[in-house]
């Protein structure tokens, strides 16, 4: 073989083995790695801190990612982004799933599947201490604040109720801190995290008119394979109890922040 010829094949075979390690080709569920995207920005379940259990990120979701990966012999990647973004990332196959406190709904039911359900939650209201709502109904006549794409927005909808709506929690609360709103329609826990941070506000509970929701892992309609190893994990965590403590823990974290 002539010392061009070779050096080049030589090339060629060290560029494929790096290709191969490094799951090159773009897209995910290469190799070993399960990258989830998050919406960081949902505290107990996820939020950006100093040292998170994968890189910057921390809370219930994030805990619950990395043990899915590794009870299947698999790393746990994270891409933040915006809620809104998470389930076009998932069917162009930038990102393999989607761990965010999402609630699977019959309507992204359409365009994903869903795992086994970790958590269940419900939307409440935040309000002012000094706020006269009792119940959701009496929404009727106040400024609503939520946020974007999320069920609280929704469930507001629903109700045909008008409202505005934010990119992310905190910037709605700071409204309703703010006075600029009367209340912010938003999942349980993290109301509680958000009313813990900020003096003067309290949740009130409707359960008539705010259905239980379920927390979901959602991945590319038809990937079995991938939701096969996911549900066998949350199974297991949910059976021994490890996702009721990452829950306890997460949340006396954040609440004592
Ligand atoms: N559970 C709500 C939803 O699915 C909010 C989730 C979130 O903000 N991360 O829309």
């Amino acid at each position: 073989m002539k010392k061009a010829t070779k050096f080049l094949t030589m090339t060629l075979a060290m560029v494929m083995t790096v290709c191969t390690l490094s799951a090159c080709g773009g897209g995910a569920s290469k190799g070993n790695t399960i990258t989830f995207g998050t919406n960081a920005e949902f505290p107990p379940f996820e939020y950006v801190t100093s040292s998170g259990v994968i890189g910057e990120y921390d809370g219930i979701d994030m805990a619950i990612a990395k043990q899915i990966a590794e009870s299947n012999g698999m790393t746990a990647a994270m891409e933040n982004m915006e809620f809104d973004s998470l389930l076009v990332a998932l069917q162009n196959g930038q990102i393999d799933a989607v761990i965010a406190g999402m609630t699977a709904t019959d309507e992204r039911r359409e365009t994903v599947d869903f795992s086994t359900p970790y958590y269940t939650a419900t939307q409440v209201m935040i309000v002012r201490e000094d706020s006269d709502i009792t119940v959701a109904t009496d929404m009727a006549d106040k400024k609503i604040c939520v946020i974007q794409g999320y069920t609280g927005e929704i469930c507001v909808q629903d109700m045909g109720y008008t409202y505005e709506a934010f990119k992310k929690g905190t910037e709605a609360v700071m409204e309703l801190v703010n006075g600029k709103c009367d209340v912010v329609v938003i999942d349980s826990a993290t109301a509680q995290k958000y009313v813990g941070d900020n003096e003067g506000l309290k949740i009130v509970e409707d359960p008539g008119a705010f259905e239980s929701e379920e927390y979901a892992i959602a991945v590319q309609k038809g990937n079995t394979e991938l939701l096969d190893k996911i549900n066998s994990a949350i199974e297991k965590m949910l059976a021994d109890g490890t996702i009721n403590e990452l829950a306890v823990k997460y949340t006396e974290e954040v609440m004592a922040e």
